[in-house]
Formats: structure tokens, C-alpha cells, sequence
């Protein structure tokens, strides 16, 4: 079957480099016993933890458009950024070497967990080039340090590989990744037409680099849904952010209305975006206790395996609005951003050492309190 977006708007198939990367479509579940135990009927889950047989979560949505890219372009190499635990850059090395190409991570200290760990001993793993540019999420220098960093790297690429390089923003948020989730969108319409669930009213989603919320922010009115998107901010950017996810919103469907005009070309108001602050905590991959909480509510009564830097504050949003009642007799999707394959084994095949020698720390010092037991 075409993706969803190709089948609807099928000029874009034809001009947007893609290549299947993901397991698509990722199902849709109703969460009946976690549900019954909020009070609200109709509580459903879309599966983007299974986009992939070895690693889901909502990177490989926006990588089956940004590597066709690289391809396309002829590139040998794709460098990416993110933090040192990033499931993005993780993401990036292990679908760089499916398509085969060699991954470069530039990476940015964040608050030590165990995921942080795993993600790191996965990359290498799956052969990324790893660097840790050394400075604390919040350092006014970060951005200086990062260009320099990035600057040596890809020289000593263009001089080693004779090629620059293509370059994927953190979290892999850009108009071509976005597309990956306007996609997503028009998958879940699809799903909603084949009765697989009620239309929702409300979807929450998580919003890290605003790349899937925007997504969808796009996708659902343009695939025929009403749903309304509460993005739930996991970063901390608060203050020009409607702006920023309406910019990208806006780039992206003018973008897309360029190459196929059947597809709309809306032009979003920053009013119109609905960023729900208030559940980030002390700041980004710090859990916070609701967080946490949340975490445990869907393993124990769902099944499904969250985390606490990004899904697990997204759930406890959704409880709170529950608990509140003002979304109770509303039909309510949690769209599961974060990948529940075991990479246990992946991990276990690398002993720390081998990594560069500043990452170690990752390993020999303690994890955040609220880290306990409480992924995987
Ligand atoms: C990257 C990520 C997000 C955030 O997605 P953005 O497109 O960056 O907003 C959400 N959840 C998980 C688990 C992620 O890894």
C-alpha cells in the first residue's frame, strides 16, 4: 500500500524522495483498563513505539524522508546533533547503516539516566562516529562550541571522504522531516475511516524539537480530521515557541502546496497552536515525579513501556486534564512518540571504555533519583 500522504495527494509521491524505512502502519489500541481507571471512556493509543522492528519511537517517521534526501544528494555521511542520550541521534545510526550510510553524532551534555547509557552503547553499536561537545544544556556558549566542533568535523570529513557531509537538525526537524509526520497524520485518518477508532477530539504528543507535533498539527486538517493537538513541551523554550511551531507549520505547507497544489496551503496564527507548559520539571530529561507517575500507570495497566524525559510528561498531561474534567466524555489519543524494542543486546555487546574518553562519566557517575527501575 502507498503511504497514506502518497496515496491522497499522489504528485507528492512522484517529486518527494522517500524511502520505506519504517513498518507503517504502527496500530492503533484503546486503552480500556487505563481508561476505566481515569474515568474516561474513550482513551486510545496510537503505537509509534513499533515503527520499527529494531527501533521505533517517532524518529524513523521523519528519517524515511531525510536519509532519501542524503541518498538523493549522492552523500556518504549524515551528521546529526542531539544530547548525549538522544533517541534521535541513536535513531539516525541505526537507519543510516540500513540505507547504507556512516553516521556522525554531535552531542551536547544532558542530565545522566540509564536511557542515556543504553542510547549511548547502541550507537556505537550501530558504527555512529560519536563527540561530545562539552557544554551543560543552559551554557550561553553552546551554540559557539557546537558550530566549532561541527566545522572540524566536517572538514575532516571533506578531506577523509572527499564529500561534505549532509547535515540533519536535532531531533530531525526540518521541512523534510516534518513531512514524515504529516504522513503519520493522514495514516491515522485513514485508520479512523476503517472504523479502527472514533475520530479524537484531542491528541496529545509530546513536543521536543516540534517536529511531530507540527506534523500533525498540519496533517490531521489537511487529511479531514478535526482533532485538536495539545503539544506537550518537554524543552523548556517556552517563550517563543508558538511561534516557532506556527513558522514551521506554515513553512512546511507552503512547501508541500508548492509541489502538489490539491495540498492546502494554510497559513497558521501563533494563537492557534496549543503548547501545554507546565509538565516539564526542572527542565529537559529531568523526570519529574507525575512524570514518573505516569510512566508506571500505563505499564501496569496498559502494557506499554514510557519513559520520563518525554512520554511519560506528555501521559501525566493527559491525566491531569482528565482529573480536572474538562476532557472526560472527550475522545482522548496519547500518540506514543518513544521506542519499546529491547536494545539490550545491542548495548551489552560494547564495553564503555571503548567509547570516547568523555562520555565515561555517563557511566561512572550516578543516574537522576527518579530513575528508578523505572525504564526497562
Ligand atoms: C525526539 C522525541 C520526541 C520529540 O519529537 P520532536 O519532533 O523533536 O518534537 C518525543 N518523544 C520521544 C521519545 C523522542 O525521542
Amino acid at each position: 500500500m502507498p503511504l497514506a500522504l502518497f496515496e491522497k495527494h499522489p504528485a507528492l509521491g512522484e517529486k518527494l524522495p522517500h524511502i520505506s524505512l519504517a513498518e507503517l502502519p504502527t496500530p492503533v489500541e484503546r486503552l480500556e483498563a487505563l481508561g476505566a481507571h481515569l474515568g474516561v471512556d474513550s482513551l486510545y493509543v496510537k503505537r509509534d513505539d513499533l515503527t520499527g522492528p529494531v527501533y521505533g519511537g517517532n524518529k524513523p517517521r521523519k528519517l524515511e524522508f531525510l536519509l532519501a534526501q542524503a541518498l538523493r544528494a549522492g552523500k556518504s555521511h549524515v551528521l546529526t546533533f542531539g544530547c548525549a542520550g538522544s533517541n534521535h541521534a541513536l535513531a539516525t545510526a541505526i537507519y543510516c547503516r540500513q540505507a547504507s550510510l556512516k553516521s556522525i553524532s554531535m552531542l551536547m551534555d544532558q542530565p545522566n539516566a540509564r536511557y542515556v547509557r543504553q542510547n549511548l552503547l547502541a550507537s556505537y553499536h550501530f558504527g555512529a562516529e560519536l563527540h561530545l561537545c562539552d557544554v551543560g544544556l543552559e551554557s550561553r556558549m553552546r551554540w559557539l562550541r557546537i558550530y566549532r566542533s561541527t566545522g572540524c568535523q566536517v572538514l575532516r570529513h571533506m578531506v577523509a571522504d572527499g564529500k561534505r557531509p549532509m547535515l540533519i537538525p536535532p531531533g530531525g526537524t526540518s521541512i523534510t522531516g516534518v513531512v514524515g509526520y504529516v504522513n503519520a497524520a493522514f495514516e491515522l485518518a485513514r485508520q479512523v475511516a476503517a472504523g479502527q477508532m472514533p475520530e479524537p477530539d484531542l491528541v496529545y504528543v509530546a513536543s521536543g524539537t516540534m517536529g511531530t507535533a507540527a506534523g500533525l498539527i498540519l496533517g490531521l486538517p489537511a487529511a479531514g480530521l478535526k482533532s485538536h493537538v495539545v503539544a506537550v513541551e518537554v524543552v523548556g523554550r517556552t517563550d517563543t515557541a508558538r511561534q516557532r511551531m506556527a513558522s514551521l507549520v506554515n513553512r512546511t505547507a507552503a512547501y508541500l502546496h508548492s509541489l502538489d497544489d490539491t495540498f492546502p496551503a494554510v497559513s497558521l496564527r501563533d494563537s492557534d497552536v496549543d503548547i501545554r507548559t507546565g509538565y516539564l520539571g526542572e527542565g529537559y530529561a529531568w523526570f519529574t515525579k507525575e512524570g514518573m507517575e505516569a510512566v508506571s500507570l500505563m505499564r501496569q495497566l496498559g502494557g506499554i513501556g514510557l519513559e520520563g524525559t518525554y512520554t511519560g510528561k506528555t501521559l501525566a498531561a493527559l491525566i491531569c486534564d482528565v482529573r480536572n474534567g474538562a476532557v472526560k466524555d472527550d475522545t482522548l489519543l496519547f500518540w506514543d512518540t518513544v521506542n519499546s524494542r529491547d536494545l539490550s543486546d545491542f548495548a551489552r555487546t560494547v564495553d564503555y571504555r571503548d567509547l570516547p574518553r568523555s562520555f565515561h562519566r555517563y557511566f561512572e557517575e550516578d543516574v537522576q533519583p527518579l530513575d528508578q527501575g523505572a525504564f526497562q
